[in-house]
């Protein structure tokens, strides 16, 4: 996130409106729709810029108690229940940072077939990697995350900037780690004896600047990076890909669509191959909707304004879900991280995607059914 400071040069240069540095002014382009979130997480346990990025595990066979896990910079993974309730947290030792944060499902590591969460940690220059067993609820209903492996990222790269991604075509999963030196480079997880997991280096895809937001589309096998200045970019996901990267859409002066910074990215499943890629466009304080499937098209563009929860600016991460998650949200939700809380420090906000479907016109796809899992 930028500084206040840098934040209000932007604005009054490039759109000509003088701001007051004392209070955030949500800006926003003409035509972008309004939609309200339904729910605030509870807010994170550090000032400042803490909350980053979203991620959101499914029950296998109770909606409800499926969990939104959260990126708290300065502290590691908070869990949250479908009501925005604090139910537990993955806690690091002072000073290590995660960024982050992904969900893959059904891997088999060792004698069991566990849910992955992992989280690229900035402190130790690695990917922690995270199991959840499905079959092993913890005394609050869901179960929580354990310890499986790490990889280890080699110098001189930082880690910033993470995605997983598992191959339709082979089953394989992969971790994608970004680098503020533009570096995002691929590993494979592979699973060990005794319920461990190894990462072992594939490839490397390089582009000029710092990227961050990154999300795989496994049964294209495509991988999409925003490189914050820039655009948003493709590749193919399979290690033995040579393709360069190309822009699916990238930031213009003239505008309207994405303002940098490029952060997170989302895609929204409504059938194997059909839905939607969604960008956070920070600088504006919105989220670009393109078509999943080539070429792309822009379809239009939303904001989340206030309504029984306040509204969201300067978002960082992003998810989407189309799979039920409970009782307010019977057909997914996307998930934003609110750059100000009004009534406490930084959060996540839930809103409901039939509200977002429905603001389009024609509407976009709805369709809770598509398993993921
Ligand atoms: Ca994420
Ligand atoms: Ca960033
Ligand atoms: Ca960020
Ligand atoms: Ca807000
Ligand atoms: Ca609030």
């Amino acid at each position: 996130m930028k500084s206040a400071l840098l934040r209000c040069l932007y604005i009054s240069v490039s759109v000509g409106i003088l701001c007051s540095c004392a209070g955030q002014r949500a800006m926003h382009s003409k035509g972008s729709l309004p939609v309200a979130a339904s729910l605030e997480t509870h807010p994170v346990a550090s000032t400042g810029d803490a909350a980053d990025d979203p991620a959101v595990w499914v029950h296998p066979t109770d909606p409800a108690r499926s969990i939104v896990i959260g990126t708290n910079k300065q502290r590691g993974l908070m869990l949250h229940a479908m009501d925005g309730s604090l139910i537990g947290e993955v806690t690091l030792p002072q000073g290590s940072r995660y960024n982050n944060v992904d969900v893959r499902y059904g891997f088999p590591v060792g004698s069991r077939v566990l849910d992955i969460v992992a989280s690229e940690n900035r402190s130790l220059n690695s990917i922690d990697i995270y199991g959840i067993d499905p079959s092993d609820p913890s005394t609050h209903g869901s179960p929580l995350p354990l310890s499986v492996g790490e990889i280890i990222i080699e110098a001189p790269y930082d880690v910033y900037g993470f995605g997983l991604y598992r191959s339709a075509k082979t089953g394989a999963l992969f971790a994608f780690v970004g680098s503020k030196l533009g570096r995002v480079a691929q590993y494979r997880i592979e699973a060990l004896e005794g319920d461990r997991v190894r990462g072992e280096f594939v490839r490397v895809l390089q582009f000029d600047s710092q990227v961050e937001g990154i999300v795989a589309d496994d049964a294209h096998g495509w991988v999409f990076v925003g490189e914050e200045g820039r655009g948003i970019w493709k590749a193919s996901a399979e290690p033995d890909a040579t393709d360069a990267p190309r822009l699916v859409d990238e930031i213009r002066p003239e505008g309207p669509l994405l303002r940098p910074d490029v952060e997170g990215l989302a895609i929204y499943h409504a059938s194997e191959r059909g839905g939607y890629l969604i960008a956070s466009s920070q600088g504006s304080n919105e989220y670009v909707v393109y078509t999943r499937e080539e070429p792309h098209n822009h379809l239009g563009t939303f904001r989340i304004a206030a309504g029984v929860v306040d509204d969201v600016s300067e978002t960082d991460g992003i998810e989407v879900t189309n799979m039920p998650l409970g009782g307010g949200f019977p057909a997914g939700a996307f998930i934003a991280q609110d750059g100000y809380n009004d009534d406490g420090l930084q959060n996540f906000k839930l809103v409901p995607w039939p509200r977002i479907a429905h603001a389009f016109d024609p509407p976009l796809m709805i369709n809770p059914d598509f398993r993921r899992r």
